[in-house]
């Protein structure tokens, strides 16, 4: 089973196994719920469906946070379909990356649906941005850290934060941005301005926090930023595994090679 676990009344959150990633369920006073980043490999994806129907939860919609892989998969078990929302830059996005996304799951996530893969459709955009289904109120934060199309989400007071916010990995930048730290800081400064009225954040992957801890991140993950700026970073506490030291690297690398 995912093993859902109640965050606040209307929003659950389960954590997989692969790469700690969570999937966030916000549940409607019908039975309906949507949900947030389903998980990654296809054995995920048809426990968190098992999980939700033994709840007696009907999938309405889901949502991608952003356009990398393993966020914009789906399962039949959730429901062939359900519409799937994101930001139009995500979608933009996720479409361009499709074969090599696809490449990707099927490298890490074998027997993944290809065809349900990255099948978005853009929510309205400009003006204040809210996930288009028939339960409780969903926000949307759009920003340009990490990925084209980024967003956050607060439901009950809850912030889904997608892959910023992570006790687990150090901000990971878009490096095909033309101002990978300026995206970085600005988005970090967004969910900031937020943090008065957020209880919990769930970060993409990693563990779910309380107010204090997305404050103690927030400013961790400045930190880094200042750090990789001057060329630096290489201490921060989250790098402990060989793919995010070599990611860290090619960060450092990338902001030492940019003109100023
Ligand atoms: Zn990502």
């Amino acid at each position: 089973m995912a093993g859902l676990v109640a965050v606040t009344r209307n929003v659950l959150v389960a954590t997989h196994d692969f790469c700690t990633s969570t999937t966030t369920v916000v549940t409607g006073a019908d039975g309906s719920c949507l949900v947030v980043d389903p998980g990654v490999t296809p054995a995920e994806l048809d426990d968190l469906a098992a999980e939700l129907a033994a709840r007696r939860l009907h999938v309405a919609a889901g949502f991608a946070t952003h356009p990398h892989w393993d966020h914009v998969l789906w399962s039949r078990s959730l429901g062939a379909g359900v519409p799937r929302f994101a930001t139009a830059a995500c979608v933009a996005a996720a479409t361009a990356g499709r074969d090599r996304g696809l490449a990707e799951a099927g490298a890490d996530a074998p027997g993944t649906d290809g065809e349900l893969f990255a099948q978005l459709t853009p929510i309205p955009s400009g003006g204040p941005g809210f996930v288009p289904w028939q339960g409780p109120r969903v926000g949307v934060v759009a920003h340009r850290a990490h990925a084209p199309g980024h967003a956050a989400l607060v439901a009950d007071g809850v912030l889904v934060a997608g892959d910023l916010c992570s006790d687990l990995e150090v901000p990971l930048l878009d490096l095909d941005a033309a101002d990978p730290l300026g995206d970085y800081h600005h988005a970090l400064d967004l969910l900031e301005s937020l943090a008065t009225d957020v209880r919990q954040v769930v970060p993409g992957h990693g563990h779910v926090g309380d107010r204090g801890e997305l404050r103690r991140r927030l400013s961790a993950d400045r930190r880094y930023l200042d750090e990789l700026a001057a060329g630096r970073g290489d201490d921060d506490p989250r790098l402990t595994t060989d793919w995010l030291v070599r990611d860290h690297h090619a960060q450092r690398a990338r902001i030492a090679a940019a003109p100023r």
